[in-house]
């Protein structure tokens, strides 16, 4: 849980090392997984050939994901995860004779990683669309969904999508979306209610539905994935950050058996995507012992929602602090905003000053600390938060 400072000084990280880190640093049963790997193979290639690792890991996230999902692309990073899940969503309309289909839909506010086809599908405003304009592919983006996770189904808003979706339903391939949570786009949450619609709309139109479950995957929310909040299921997952528990780089693209067996068929044989890296034998071994560790125990629910209770206590003070504007909670993730954008040096200084690791952003000072953490480690969050944001 903690990182030491060149001067000796302690801090308990509060950022989960941007949100992968679930299990703490220097965890045992992850550092022997490595050695183990480390031990018979560190990398082989996986185009033409497989390797117990790869195939072991994929068995085990087909076995935790939503129903439906029945294919597993590795890739190695989010953000590539976000590529291939835009080429196998503009492959897949392309084999069903739709080729003219090769926009998305999505909404306001997203972060979906930083290369050019995941950047594209980012909030158009926060995101990085202005310095690239006419580089970036053209979009379809609809108002952002409205706050709150228990807010249901706004029926404006719902009637706004539906309306986008039908007029562009020709053009579009997918919609692509942060259940539940926007992550890097702002910290925001919506109800499940919002994802369900997508999910009908999808259908109604013949889109493939793409849930980034890049921040939200292995229990951050407090379910396993965001999705199941809302009991749908995508064609279409992307899952990263926290798979390998914060030791590697390794993303991987979840999709249907329709998605796949499509792509195969159609032109090409297969998808057009191959990262040298793909599937890294180190990455899988700590993957799967990672996965195996949410399971320990009482299970990750129980630690989530004692981390929930514990933020939403530690944190309901700062309602009534001055340039507060929202404290919101949902799973393990406290976010305490801001009506100004916060003084960075000041707002840090002050969490340092605690013991404490933050890295506020924007308006933002939140907190993603790891599964691990102890009820008074986690106190020590929440003042520290609090302290933030009197300085900020
Ligand atoms: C972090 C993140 C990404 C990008 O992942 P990288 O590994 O940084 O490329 C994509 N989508 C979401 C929702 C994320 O939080």
């Amino acid at each position: 849980m903690r990182l030491r400072l060149a001067d000796g000084r302690e801090l308990i990280d509060g950022m989960s090392s941007w949100w992968c880190a679930i299990h703490g640093y220097r965890h045992p049963v992850l550092d022997q997984a490595v050695r183990e790997q480390l031990g018979r193979m560190a990398h082989v290639m996986f185009g033409g050939l497989t390797h117990e690792g790869g195939v072991r890991l994929a068995e085990r996230l087909l076995e935790l994901a939503p129903a439906g999902l029945g294919a597993v692309f590795f890739a190695d990073s989010g953000s590539v995860s976000v590529e291939v899940a835009i080429k196998m969503s503009l492959q897949y309309q392309r084999a069903c004779g739709h080729g003219e289909r090769t926009r998305l839909l999505t909404v306001r506010g997203g972060y979906h990683g930083d290369t050019f086809g995941a950047m594209a599908v980012c909030d158009p405003v926060g995101g990085m669309h202005k310095m690239f304009t006419g580089v970036l592919a053209e979009h379809v983006f609809a108002e952002r969904p409205p706050d709150g996770f228990e807010a249901g189904l706004d029926d404006g808003w719902a009637e706004h999508v539906r309306e986008l979706a039908a007029r562009h339903s020709d053009e579009l391939a997918a919609i692509i979306l942060e259940p539940v949570v926007q992550g890097a786009g702002g910290m925001r949450f919506h109800s499940p209610e919002c994802v369900a619609l997508l999910r009908t709309l999808c259908d109604e139109h013949g889109l493939l539905l793409v849930l980034d479950e890049i921040a939200t995957g292995f229990g951050r929310t407090g379910a396993l994935f965001a999705c199941e909040h809302a009991g749908v299921a995508p064609d279409v997952m992307c899952v990263g950050k926290a798979l390998t528990g914060g030791y590697m780089t390794l993303a991987a693209t979840l999709c249907t058996r329709a998605v796949a067996d499509a792509i195969s068929a159609g032109e090409g044989g297969g998808l057009m995507h191959g990262p040298t890296f793909m599937a890294n034998p180190l990455a899988c071994a700590v993957a799967h012992a990672s996965l195996g560790l949410l399971e320990e125990g009482a299970g990750f629910v129980e630690r989530v929602r004692a981390i929930e209770l514990g933020l939403r206590g530690g944190l309901e003070q700062a309602r009534e602090l001055a340039g507060v504007a929202d404290v919101r909670v949902l799973g393990a993730i406290g976010v305490v905003q801001l009506e100004h954008e916060v003084d960075l040096a000041r707002a840090t200084s002050a969490a340092l000053q605690q013991g404490v690791w933050l890295r506020p952003f924007r308006d933002l000072i939140y907190a993603m600390p790891p599964y691990t953490i102890e009820p008074d480690e986690l106190a020590m969050v929440t003042e520290a938060m609090l302290a933030a944001a009197r300085a900020a």
